[in-house]
């Protein structure tokens, strides 16, 4: 059983049991109420007064401490059968009430996660806020300590925020949610961009089309702009052929799960009255290469010339 590469600083704790008697199959997040660093955590369960530990610590710079090694099992969660399954994590915390973590311990949490399931062969990260779930790992993997002890651990800011982590941790793995049978959502995408304002921007050029069901979804870092959504394929492709006649020619039908994933990222556009600006100032050309040179960047010739025919005129 191998330990986590992403280890900064290891102190091995004596409070410990070697070695687990079951198998990895559990992630348990806890707040330690305390914006500490990795080496003040090891100090902590150095005692073996303390009678405490667990396998991983993040620091609030999101440093990653290990006190437990994997192949033990971590003295953390209140419950033996469940510190005997689980990878347990304690993550530096503010001292009260939400007992909020900061960004780079959150963000190197993520990383340990995802990196504690590849290597343990948990495929998918299953988080319902179940208590009467625990056990059972094909439904739901992750548990709190406060349905173990009487104790507002993980704190309210992680706990509310286990689903992002599962949602996280399963882009990491390579998960994409499964479209349900016969319940295939499409919708038509009208750009992806990076930059939160150029999606806005071509919302508005969108919505001024008349296609006043646009929206934008953020998924990963990346903002779509879509409309939608039809439970029928061939309604999508109708609206696909209004939106592509209005202008916006790299328009694709696509599903809310298939897309989960992203890598296309369009060019940033500007609006067709920017351009029609520059083609009055001459940068694009005169004449037929004009039109080649506007459609091939994805701009609509005749409605920026309708443009720049009103500022010329
Ligand atoms: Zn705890």
């Amino acid at each position: 059983m191998s330990n986590s590469p992403l280890v900064n600083y290891t102190q091995i704790s004596p409070n410990r049991y070697s070695p687990r008697n079951h198998k990895i199959d559990t992630i348990t997040i806890h707040c330690v109420v305390g914006q500490v660093s990795v080496e003040a955590l090891g100090c902590i369960f150095a005692p073996t007064s303390r009678q405490a530990s667990s396998n991983y610590g993040v620091g609030y710079d999101g440093r990653i401490g290990m006190y437990v090694e994997e192949k033990d099992a971590s003295w953390c969660s209140s419950s033996y059968e469940n510190d005997n399954r689980a990878i347990t994590i304690e993550v530096a915390s503010d001292t009260t009430h939400p007992y909020a973590v900061t960004d780079k311990a959150y963000n190197a949490l993520i990383e340990l996660v995802a990196d504690i399931c590849k290597r343990n062969g948990i495929k998918k990260l299953l988080w319902k806020g179940d208590k009467s779930l625990i056990g059972q790992t094909n439904k739901q993997n992750m548990t709190v300590h406060r349905w173990f002890e009487n104790k507002a651990c993980p704190g309210d800011y992680l706990y509310n925020l286990h689903g992002d982590i599962a949602n996280k941790v399963n882009a990491k793995l390579g998960v994409n949610e499964p479209a349900e049978k016969n319940k295939v959502t499409y919708y038509v995408q009208i750009g992806a961009y990076s930059i939160k304002a150029n999606a806005e921007n071509q919302l508005k050029l969108v919505k001024a089309k008349g296609f006043s069901d646009a929206f934008i979804t953020k998924v990963g870092n990346i903002y779509k702009v879509q409309t939608g959504a039809f439970n029928i394929k061939s309604n999508a492709d109708t609206r696909l052929d209004k939106v592509k006649k209005a202008g916006f020619k790299d328009a694709f039908v696509t599903t809310i799960g298939g897309g989960a994933v992203v890598t296309q990222t369009t060019s940033v556009k500007k609006s067709i009255e920017e351009i029609a600006k520059e083609v009055v100032a001459g940068k694009w050309g005169i004449g037929t290469a004009r039109k080649t040179a506007l459609e091939k960047a994805g701009y609509d010739y005749n409605a920026v010339q309708a443009i720049v025919n009103k500022i010329l005129r």
